[in-house]
């Protein structure tokens, strides 16, 4: 599979580009801010791309969506919690000093456990709310690689004091769904460098933290 990671926007929000070499077939996670450089991979790659995913409503990872739809053709996919968050992006891009995307709009629902394909390669997302309801990961089991967007970091967690994020919620999604994955698995957070699920088990402060973890329910 290819993974090209291209930071974007004030943010430096990390956009990844999945492709499968053989079909030329790709998705792009997380067009954040402008999409010239992500365009410019997509033809010095020969890619077409069938799906674009977003794992959560902040404006530096949909920020360019919209445009990269216009110039590609393919559909944008978002969990629908974080559609709450469509009304104020005007306002999350004036926080953060980026351009406002004009009007945002979605055309397929992304759920929990929905497959999508890309040529021969198969994402699976994984609903895992917190740092906004709607947040979701992308897991490709053949490749043992998750696209964990603002979910887990390497070394911390995404922040929920914004819109829509919930503390609580974000370590049971850690805990139940993202630490269920292997060790070996990579992970691409959606800023920063990327980590593996076992390094994060072993050190991540909020992880290992027994005051952090979610009581289980009896
Ligand atoms: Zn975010």
């Amino acid at each position: 599979m290819l993974h090209i990671v291209t930071p974007v926007g004030p943010l430096q929000c990390n956009c990844s580009i999945l492709g499968d070499e053989k079909t030329h077939e790709c998705i792009v996670v997380d067009p954040g801010a402008e999409t010239d450089d992500i365009q410019e991979i997509l033809s010095e790659n020969q890619l077409k791309v069938t799906h674009i995913v977003i794992t959560h409503a902040h404006i530096d990872h949909i920020g360019g969506a919209m445009k990269l739809r216009a110039a590609t053709g393919a559909p944008i996919l978002m969990n629908e919690a974080d559609l709450e968050q469509f009304s104020i992006l005007d306002m999350q891009a004036k926080w953060v000093g980026m351009e406002s995307p004009g009007k945002v709009t979605l055309d397929q629902p992304l759920h929990d456990q929905q497959k999508i394909k890309f040529g021969n390669i198969e994402a699976v997302s994984l609903h895992t709310p917190g740092h906004t309801s709607g947040s979701s990961c992308l897991y490709i089991a053949s490749e043992k690689k998750l696209i964990a967007g603002d979910t887990l970091f390497a070394g911390s967690i995404g922040r929920t004091d914004l819109p829509g994020g919930d503390f609580d919620m974000l370590m049971r999604s850690l805990h139940g769904t993202v630490l269920s994955l292997p060790d070996d698995t990579v992970v691409l957070p959606g800023h920063g460098t990327m980590t593996t699920i076992g390094e994060e088990r072993e050190s991540n402060p909020f992880l290992t933290d027994n005051r952090y973890k979610p009581r289980i329910q009896s």
